[in-house]
């Protein structure tokens, strides 16, 4: 048995895809809204500074893809918002990508599944036939960047394809958000959804960005909050945090390029220790963030508990909610052996990693293919 005894003396966080650190902007901002009493649909005095800081962070959120802050919608976060797209349209059949995030393929369970390629990329041409072969008006959901491979999803000639036959565009952009430019209108997205803890916000608070004036079918009915698309008094607290965490992100655009570097860089060194080690969607556009890898014959489960002893954090590359490793349906879509795929991890940067984080997790993850191979010898 493997045999595993490092005490961490150091914490490297290599899992933002997960969910980002609390940027410093959106914890004060989300303290000072706890200072606030009013509920933003009260018209007296407190009511009205509530709604001073939904409308400010609802601006920052809007310009944050290019859109108009009345499209936006706030919810309790990227799983809502994509339970409200898929929804929100009911008279439209529903079409959406293998490699979606399951809350997309749960809340849609009638859709019809488009294939994805080996790098991990929506098959485009398999797209327009489904459009092609059933005329019925559709929406069709696609992610920006997937949340285990990073590949970066041709988005805008979905689009072109998706109108060309009547059919609207909702793009999960929970991983794309903050860490590439995301203009909606220039994808050509009707629907977009967002998650602020991927972007250094609070969790538990998202947004739908509906462009155009589309007239969407609520999820939650009762009060008129959210122009009646999202109903329940507005957690305003969280969305201040979303609304700094939006800004913060957008003004620290450049830093991405940097994280790009350490990642290029990990990689090599990674796959220079581990000749026989795949990295998932090497040849697909993919975030400067996001490398999925595996260890031959060593499960993720095990590479992320001997990973978490030395102290780097990573996922496995399909940890659900509960934390436990299943099979992961992207890598499945991709064509991955299951034996290969059991063998995945995510690693993840972020804004502020290191390269001293970097080095940490070669040195973990180098020592413990050392160990499998001597073990397996
Ligand atoms: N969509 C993608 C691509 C994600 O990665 C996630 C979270 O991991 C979600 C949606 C769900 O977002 P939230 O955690 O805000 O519900």
């Amino acid at each position: 048995m493997l045999q595993v005894s490092v005490v961490a003396d150091r914490l490297s966080y290599l899992d933002w895809n997960a969910t980002a650190p609390v940027r410093p902007e959106a914890a004060a901002a989300v303290a000072h809204a706890l200072t606030v009493a009013g509920n933003a649909s009260s018209v007296h005095h407190a009511g009205r500074a509530a709604r001073r800081l939904l409308e400010g962070a609802r601006a920052s959120v809007a310009s944050l893809v290019g859109a108009r802050s009345d499209e936006v919608v706030f919810t309790s976060g990227g799983t809502e918002a994509n339970a409200l797209a898929l929804r929100a349209f009911p008279d439209r059949r529903i079409l959406a990508s293998a490699i979606e995030h399951d809350s997309v393929l749960a809340n849609a369970p009638g859709a019809v599944r488009v294939p994805a390629t080996r790098d991990g990329l929506v098959d485009l041409s398999t797209l327009e036939q489904l459009l092609a072969a059933d005329k019925r008006p559709a929406l069709v959901s696609l992610m920006f960047a997937n949340n285990e491979t990073g590949a970066i999803q041709p988005i805008a000639e979905a689009a072109q394809i998706a109108h060309r036959y009547g059919a609207l565009i909702h793009c999960d952009g929970v991983q794309g958000a903050g860490r590439q430019p995301l203009d909606m209108r220039r994808l050509g997205c009707t629907l977009m959804t967002l998650s602020a803890h991927k972007l250094g916000g609070p969790m538990g608070v998202g947004a739908l960005v509906v462009a155009g004036g589309w007239d969407i079918a609520p999820l939650i009915r009762g009060g008129g909050q959210e122009r009646g698309r999202r109903a329940g008094t507005e957690n305003v607290p969280a969305i201040a945090g979303f609304g700094a965490a939006a800004s913060a992100a957008m003004a620290e655009a450049a830093t991405w390029a940097t994280v790009g570097m350490l990642r290029v860089q990990a990689e090599h060194r990674l796959a220079a220790i581990a000749p026989d080690a795949v990295i998932y969607a090497a040849a697909a556009p993919r975030l400067p963030n996001t490398i999925c890898i595996s260890m031959p014959g060593v499960p993720a489960a095990t590479q992320v508990m001997a990973l978490d002893l030395a102290g780097v954090m990573v996922s496995a590359g399909a940890a659900c909610s509960s934390g436990k490793v299943r099979r992961s349906h992207v890598l499945d879509a991709m064509g991955v052996p299951e034996r290969e795929a059991e063998c995945a991890i995510r690693i993840s940067l972020g804004w502020n990693t290191s390269s001293a984080e970097i080095d940490h997790l070669v040195e973990a993850w180098g020592a413990l293919y050392a160990r499998t191979r001597v073990s397996a010898a």
